[in-house]
């Protein structure tokens, strides 16, 4: 069967990676970005580029986004130029943004009112896993969609996991982004008290990185703390942005979220500390400074 024509719009640290790797898998793709610098080094890997949202709906028959946040995924499908304007029928969208679940599902119903068909397949994995394909992609929406658009996601993963319906991929995210708060949270006060009790970081590493305990968050990031390098892999504003959703999400279904809500506590520090656009391990200079 012939490839798809893609259209890839968001082209941040997540999305740059996929679209590298799905042209190095040999798709057409054309490129949005709402801001033109990272355009210019996708084209010259061999992208076309358009100039909106709805421009680059049109003519694609796959769509993938990966959007900072819910006000960047209104805006690209829902604004002005948006995709919804240039989509059809035939068509398959797939969100792979981190959004609250109720915004997929609101899109699955948009897309689904012209006949066009919706994924919300967020992924899991940083810049490192975008770069070399290898990101866990959670998927919700139509089972037969997922099955058919399986190639596709392969192509920037290194396992694909169906959750379900429409915004079952989004739920999954932030149910596996509160792990995560924990891991990095956890780590970090980990590491705060291990220098107070004058033992060597890297030993400390050494036992996290065997124990019945072990993380790879806790390799990397623990790694980069040591070296003192917060340069951006996954910005710590959009860790803020995945705890407020988490925090509303667990509202909405009145689950208990303790441990997530002190831990929101202290990343809302760091954001105001002015660290929002560091690395989400710089939470720990927030604990450091305590
Ligand atoms: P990023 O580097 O900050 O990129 C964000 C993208 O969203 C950029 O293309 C940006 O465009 C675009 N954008 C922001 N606001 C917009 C608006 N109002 N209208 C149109 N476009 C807008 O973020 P990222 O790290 O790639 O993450 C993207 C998504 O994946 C987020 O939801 C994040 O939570 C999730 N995620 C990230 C990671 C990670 O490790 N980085 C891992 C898993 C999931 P400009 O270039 O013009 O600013």
């Amino acid at each position: 069967m012939e490839k798809p024509r893609i259209a890839y719009l968001g082209l941040g640290i997540m999305g740059r990676g996929m679209v590298s790797n799905l042209l190095k898998a040999g798709y057409s793709v054309t490129v949005w970005n709402r801001s033109p610098g990272p355009v210019d080094e996708m084209v010259a890997l061999g992208a076309a580029s358009v100039g909106s949202p709805s421009a680059a709906a049109d003519g694609a028959d796959v769509v993938m986004y990966c959007l900072a946040n819910d006000e960047a995924v209104e805006a690209v499908v829902f604004g002005a130029g948006g995709l919804l304007e240039g989509a059809g029928s035939g068509q398959v969208f797939i969100d792979m943004s981190t959004v609250y679940p109720a915004l997929s599902r609101r899109q699955a119903e948009a897309f689904g009112a012209i006949g066009a068909d919706f994924l919300d397949a967020p992924v899991f994995g940083s810049k490192g896993e975008a770069a070399a394909g290898g990101l866990w992609v959670v998927v919700g929406g139509k089972r037969e969609v997922y099955e058919r658009l399986l190639p596709v996601l392969e192509v920037v993963s290194e396992t694909t996991h169906y959750m379900g319906g429409a915004g079952s991929g989004t739920s999954m995210k932030l149910v596996g982004n509160l792990v995560v708060a924990f891991q990095l949270e956890a780590l970090g006060e980990a590491m705060v008290l291990a220098r107070k009790a004058g033992l060597d970081l890297q030993d400390v590493l050494g036992v996290l990185h065997v124990t019945d305990f072990r993380s790879p968050i806790f390799d990397g990031v623990g790694a980069s703390l040591i070296a003192r390098d917060f340069s951006t892999s996954f910005a710590l504003k959009h860790l803020y942005k995945d705890a407020n959703l988490i925090t509303k999400f667990a509202e909405e279904l009145v689950s208990p979220t303790p441990g997530a809500a002190a831990i929101r506590e202290v990343i809302k520090g760091a954001v105001n500390a002015g660290l929002g656009e560091e690395n989400a391990s710089a939470v720990v200079k927030v604990l450091e400074g305590w």
